[in-house]
């Protein structure tokens, strides 16, 4: 096939910032950050995080309020949107609703190139074939479904070669079976291509599986950027370790208190008492007695048969089968208000289907110690044995 590969380049968000408002809002917050050549990068985060206003930033669409921004080795935080070898594919997919799918693929690159007009009818072609959808180039976009628009949308990005691709949230529109297939065709194109891209998200299931890398934001702050294995397993804070994942990874307020060998973490509750062997205490570091908040995910939380003398008793509040596993939710302690006292559960296990109590039965659960997470109380910080592990509130 005649495609070209997508001529690809790095991307640099060197301090990038947003502010709106006069500075009363700021969008983005000194964002940091470099992307390789041929990567894909997804950002994730709660609605308002600064996603959408990052990737504008990086279109030309919106002005950096400072921080510079580098494709390949252009500084391109000056150019002009039209200037910029950016395309971006739109949620809504913006196709132009009164020409074909083949003016709408080709109208790009008219812009954009200087291609004879037999040049540029090769071109779509030859990229509405490999994107499955050159049957369609006669149609106009209200013949399609939505599957099919956005195909055309990431078709007509990818016939202009761009150097660096933006994706904003560009399955939303779709159902979760097409969304699923589209997530797929986008890895397969990226991985043939080479395409340098940015992928804005609120899904950080989608963010986790199609990433090379993800990059979380909160309140406009870069929280981590990692490989999706990575910050799944090492979160560098609290907000990371609940915001991917799901459910959501537990936590519990703790109190430790340093043993010979190890150390004891104490909840609220009178039945909380986890006992850290030395090892693993040793890679949090020094630990002081103080008070830390206890993550831990659900697959590593067990419902075990009381040989386990680390074991936590809980009550089931509810059993939820999703079929290939079970959700347990649980109250810690013998109480069935909940461990806050506002009647949620406390924790959510994710266990076998076989194990399947009935609800009010008191259980003993046990941690994956390898698994268990400390953060800091007051800043939200991972605790980890590194230089600048925070220091434990003092009571
Ligand atoms: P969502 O997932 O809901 O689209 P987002 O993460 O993309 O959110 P942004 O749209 O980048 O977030 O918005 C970040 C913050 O900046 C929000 O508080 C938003 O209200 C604010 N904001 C964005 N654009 C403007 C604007 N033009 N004027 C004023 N405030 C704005």
């Amino acid at each position: 096939m005649g495609v070209r590969l997508c001529v690809m380049a790095s991307l640099e968000l060197d301090g990038l910032r947003k502010e709106f408002d006069g500075g009363s809002i700021v969008a983005v917050d000194d964002i940091d950050l470099s992307i390789d050549d041929g990567e894909f990068v997804t950002v994730v985060g709660p609605s308002g995080c600064g996603k959408s206003t990052t990737l504008r930033m990086i279109a030309g669409l919106e002005r950096p309020t400072s921080g510079r921004i580098r494709i390949g080795d252009e500084d391109v935080t000056d150019v002009h949107a039209r200037k910029r070898d950016v395309a971006m594919v739109f949620q809504n997919y913006a196709l132009y609703p009164h020409k074909s799918i083949r003016q709408n693929m080709a109208f790009g690159l008219r812009m954009s190139t200087d291609l004879s007009k037999a040049e540029r009818q090769e071109r779509v072609t030859e990229t509405a074939e490999m994107m499955g959808i050159g049957d369609l180039l006669d149609d106009t976009p209200d013949q399609l479904s939505g599957g099919q628009k956005q195909r055309v949308a990431l078709g007509r990005a990818i016939v202009r070669e761009p150097d660096v691709f933006l994706f904003d949230e560009p399955l939303s529109n779709l159902d979760a079976k097409l969304r699923t297939t589209m997530r797929t065709e986008i890895q397969r194109l990226q991985e043939e291509l080479g395409i340098t891209a940015v992928y804005v998200t609120h899904d950080q299931e989608e963010a986790m599986t199609m990433g090379d890398r993800i990059v979380i934001l909160n309140d406009g702050k870069l929280q981590q950027a990692g490989r999706p294995k990575t910050v799944y397993e090492n979160p560098t804070n609290q907000f990371v370790g609940g915001f991917v994942g799901s459910p959501s990874m537990n936590f519990l307020d703790v109190t430790a208190e340093p043993l010979s060998s190890g150390v004891r973490l104490t909840g609220a509750h009178d039945d909380f008492s986890y006992d850290l062997t030395g090892g693993r205490a040793s890679a949090f570091g020094d630990i002081q007695r103080g008070s830390y908040v206890l993550g831990i995910r659900p697959e590593h939380v067990s419902v075990s048969d009381g040989g386990d003398q680390n074991a936590v008793p809980a009550t089931v509040d509810v059993l939820e089968p999703i079929g290939s596993d079970n959700y347990l939710y649980l109250d810690l302690g013998e109480s069935k208000t909940g461990f806050e006292g506002d009647g949620a559960p406390d924790f959510i296990a994710r266990v076998s289907t076989d194990v399947e109590p009935a609800i009010g039965d008191r259980v003993q659960v046990s941690f994956d110690e390898s698994a268990v997470h400390l953060f800091d109380p007051e800043t939200g910080e991972a605790v980890t044995a590194g230089e600048d592990a925070p220091v434990a509130t003092p009571q």
